[in-house]
């Protein structure tokens, strides 16, 4: 695997942790090319991987270094079986995602509503998990049946996943996810306005869901 894309990887992860998006050794990060894949390592920090510590496995999670890859393999090999095209996927325990997944009231059909334009682009249609335990193989099973309809759900009670043609599609995606849920509490009581079908439907002419 191109240098270039680990080195990205670790930027990213990096970044994550730096803006408050991961804390504490939550979060990881996966990249596929062709039929391997590099996932951030169990244990450790978002901040500070080097490609030499990123953990190389084929996409039947038999490893080809020695690095003990994230708990959440299973759900990141799940995703990659399931969508041919997926080239990264992010995983994040981000403050204001957790507080939606946590919310008794949840609308699970429309966890978020449309709200911005961007949403829309970018994170919509989100699906929900339910609750498993992390790191289990029924919370992978649950998440590679959901991403054949979607490039982001939310997990009850534990976070989010986004996935991407590329690290970049995947991070844009987990940014715009955080900061919607962000938005959506922030405006919790009051009356809030959505964008119309009219507007939704003039967004879907124009600009491809990808
Ligand atoms: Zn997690």
């Amino acid at each position: 695997m191109r240098e270039q894309l680990l080195e990205q990887l670790c930027e990213a992860a990096a970044s994550f942790y730096e803006r408050g998006y991961a804390f504490g050794a939550t979060g990881n990060v996966s990249i596929r090319e062709g039929d391997e894949i590099r996932i951030t390592p169990t244990g450790k920090s978002l901040k500070g991987l080097s490609p030499a510590l990123l953990a190389r496995l084929d996409l039947a999670g038999n490893a080809r270094n020695e690095n003990r890859p994230s708990k959440e393999l299973p759900f990141h090999l799940a995703i990659y079986r399931e969508r041919a095209e997926a080239g990264a996927i992010v995983h994040l325990h981000s403050t204001y995602s957790v507080a939606l997944s946590c919310l008794d009231d949840l609308d699970e059909t429309e966890p978020l509503p449309p709200i911005t334009p961007y949403y829309l682009m970018r994170v919509a249609p989100l699906g929900v998990i339910p609750y498993f335990r992390p790191g289990s193989p029924l919370l992978g099973e649950a998440v590679g049946e959901a991403a054949k309809n979607h490039n982001c759900l939310l997990l009850r009670h534990h976070g989010m996943i986004t996935c991407g043609r590329d690290l970049n599609e995947a991070i844009d995606r987990a940014e715009e996810l955080e900061e919607t849920a962000k938005l959506f509490l922030l405006l919790r009581d009051q009356p809030v306005r959505r964008l119309t079908p009219e507007q939704i439907g003039e967004l879907n002419q124009h600009f491809s869901k990808g």
